[in-house]
């Protein structure tokens, strides 16, 4: 329903967005995901039509089969301040854009107060409310003249932790329920990947990768991307005669892959770690990180390299054990941190 092509915007010498192209479906859910300052608002600007492109287009395909470009009814902003109208009651705001008649208006305020659980605000003023029934209430207030494109920019960072995982649960559901399709731009890898149907990887103004949660998780295709999004521990590994060397053992990976390759990435939670007599030991425990859910071992291999690994927190491990690490899964890169393959151990 939207597409980018070649979407340009410089503030003088600062290229913010660098020749993005971006294709969305309707009804799809996308995460825009970036360190700060690599030029998702900017995008998302420029997609609402708030920008001006230094180069490129922003083109809306209507119902009808035109294109538009430039704001419009048929986006809807959600903020990370909420930013809704103090002056204004919880009712009148979320009434605030809608058209049609007095009954119109009462009745979609109501069906949306209903959608979001906070019937019993409806004449409240925003500063009497919480700070997550104000994001909520901001939703309903993007829903209600009903878009086909919300746009959201950060919009849980400025909620506790808990009441964030909450509210990104419940706004899914509700985006769902009308069938809006949704771009949001967070810093926030959990967030991305958690919210979104499809994640573009966005660094220093340009796309890096584009891909499912699960392929941008599991798939990086950079060094960048795989600590970017999660937890990677990135080991050296050389080609020796006829397989691949690693701290924690040979691989058995094909030579036209395996010559090229200078880095290993696992994730903490691709490591095997049992305990070893000193002989057969390949590391030492050094940290142990209990975190409730899960621990995190931190182990120094012999090749002087640090790893973290992540498993059950029911083991017990103690500082300086020995033990053996192998992974049961690894990505090779190549030495410009591209990715050549991955590989599930046998
Ligand atoms: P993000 O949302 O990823 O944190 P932004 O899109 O806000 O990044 O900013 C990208 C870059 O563009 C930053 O270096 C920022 O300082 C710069 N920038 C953003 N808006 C303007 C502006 N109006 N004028 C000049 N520079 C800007």
């Amino acid at each position: 329903m939207i597409e980018c092509r070649n979407l340009t915007k410089s503030y003088g010498e600062l290229e913010a967005v660098s020749d993005f192209n971006l294709h969305l479906e309707e009804h799809e859910f996308l995460s825009i995901l970036g360190p700060s300052g690599c030029g998702k608002s900017t995008l998302l600007r420029l997609i609402a039509g708030l920008e001006v492109p230094s180069k490129g287009l922003v083109l809306l395909e209507e119902v009808n089969g035109k294109n538009v470009s430039g704001p419009g009814p048929d986006r809807a902003f959600v903020f990370q301040d909420f930013a809704l109208f103090p002056h204004l009651s919880i009712e009148k705001n979320i009434a605030y854009g809608v058209n049609g008649s007095r009954s119109e208006k009462q009745k979609r305020v109501e069906e949306l107060l209903k959608l979001v659980s906070l019937q019993h605000l409806a004449s409240k003023m925003p500063h009497q409310i919480s700070g997550g029934e104000q994001q909520r209430i901001a939703v309903a207030r993007a829903l209600a003249p009903r878009p086909r494109l919300i746009l959201m920019d950060e919009p849980f960072s400025n909620l506790d932790y808990k009441l964030r995982l909450q509210l990104r649960r419940e706004i899914r559901v509700i985006l769902k329920h009308e069938g809006v399709a949704t771009i949001l731009v967070t810093h926030d890898q959990v967030e991305a990947i958690t919210f979104s149907e499809r994640v573009l990887l966005m660094h220093k103004g340009k796309l890096v990768q584009a891909g499912t949660p699960e392929e941008i998780y599991q798939q990086p295709q950079t060094l960048w991307a795989s600590s970017f999004v999660g937890e990677a521990n990135h080991l050296s590994a050389e080609w020796e005669e006829t397989s691949l060397k690693s701290p924690f053992g040979f691989l058995d990976v094909p030579a036209e892959i395996g010559k090229e390759t200078r880095i290993l990435m696992v994730r903490p939670e691709d490591f095997i770690l049992v305990s070893a007599p000193d002989g057969e030991a390949n590391g030492i425990v050094k940290t142990v990180e209990f975190s409730g859910a899960a621990q995190t071992v931190g182990v120094e291999l012999k090749s002087g390299e640090k790893i973290q690994v992540s498993g059950s927190p029911h083991l017990l491990w103690n500082l300086e054990d020995p033990v053996k690490i192998t992974a049961e899964r690894y990505l090779c890169f190549n030495s410009f941190g591209d990715r050549l393959d991955g590989f599930i151990a046998k």
